[in-house]
């Protein structure tokens, strides 16, 4: 395994989850010490421990990212602990299944508070830090291919999506003349928890079987098989590596080829 993030130290939010998670290990075995950050710290343990299990750097962290109190002290703490932090994912989401005309606007609030205030609040809090230090960094935040166009029964977290891809571009934009880089990455159909309450919700509203649905969705990507957390990982590891570093701004889809905008 090359070390290409050897002496960093990155933060990865919704660390305890699938792609979070997938994340941590892949930055952990190129050499970061990863803060594993999750509303979990269980789970955010459990994460840190399999990455140290496995000989490398981690610690864990509670964090709660719609709220910039609980975001200023993962911060301050992380920074306290182990020095400065120059990369972060952002992986922190979630997703309700609900026709258009049924979304509750409390359930319109929750989406677009955590997947765009969130990734909104983290990138930012950890840049001032940064640019007060005259530290230069890499972020990169998880956005989707529902952020790329419409969806019927998930409006809330399609529009989140599309915002955290405009929140990416403006950070880039302003972080720029700091020596800062900020991509987002755009997953498609992902083997993780989220992906199976997706489906397990579709099934419920229409008494289709959840598995015979997932098998539905994944014959749709062009590559032919469901994609996994290392996929969007690697992708993501490249976004924060010297090999993009002309790159900023930008949304790279990470789907096998299910979206090409
Ligand atoms: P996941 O396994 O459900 O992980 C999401 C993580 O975010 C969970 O650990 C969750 O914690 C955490 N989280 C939720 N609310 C939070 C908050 N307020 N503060 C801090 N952490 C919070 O889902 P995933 O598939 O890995 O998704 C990771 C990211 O990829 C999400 O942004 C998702 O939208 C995006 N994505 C996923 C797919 C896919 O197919 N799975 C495709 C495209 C994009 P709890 O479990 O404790 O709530």
């Amino acid at each position: 395994m090359t070390q290409r993030f050897e002496g960093a130290t990155c933060l990865v939010t919704g660390g305890g989850g699938g792609i979070g998670a997938g994340t941590a290990k892949l930055l952990a075995a190129e050499g970061a010490h990863v803060i594993v950050a999750d509303l979990s710290l269980e789970r955010a343990r459990e994460v840190a421990a399999e990455i140290k299990a496995m000989g490398h750097a981690a610690s864990a962290h509670s964090v709660d990212v719609t709220s910039e109190a609980s975001v200023a002290q993962l911060v301050d703490e992380s920074w306290r602990e182990n020095g400065p932090v120059t990369m972060v994912v952002t992986c922190a989401g979630i997703i309700k299944i609900q026709p258009f005309l049924d979304l509750p606007e409390a359930d319109w609030d929750r989406t677009l508070d955590v997947n765009l205030k969130g990734t909104f609040l983290v990138l930012q809090g950890v840049a001032r830090r940064l640019v007060r230090e005259g530290l230069q960094g890499r972020m990169v935040a998880v956005s989707s291919v529902a952020g790329r166009g419409p969806r019927a029964d998930v409006a809330d977290y399609a529009a989140s999506k599309a915002g955290v891809i405009s929140v990416v571009r403006s950070a880039a934009m302003a972080l720029a003349k700091y020596g800062m880089r900020v991509n987002a990455v755009c997953p498609g159909v992902v083997a993780t928890e989220m992906t199976y309450a997706i489906q397990r919700m579709r099934a419920e509203d229409s008494g289709g079987d959840p598995d015979e649905m997932l098998a539905g969705a994944v014959a749709g990507i062009p590559i032919g098989r469901i994609e996994t957390p290392e996929d969007v990982a690697r992708a993501i590891a490249f976004l924060l590596s010297e090999e993009a570093g002309y790159v900023t701004g930008q949304a790279l889809n990470v789907c096998g080829g299910l979206e090409f905008d």
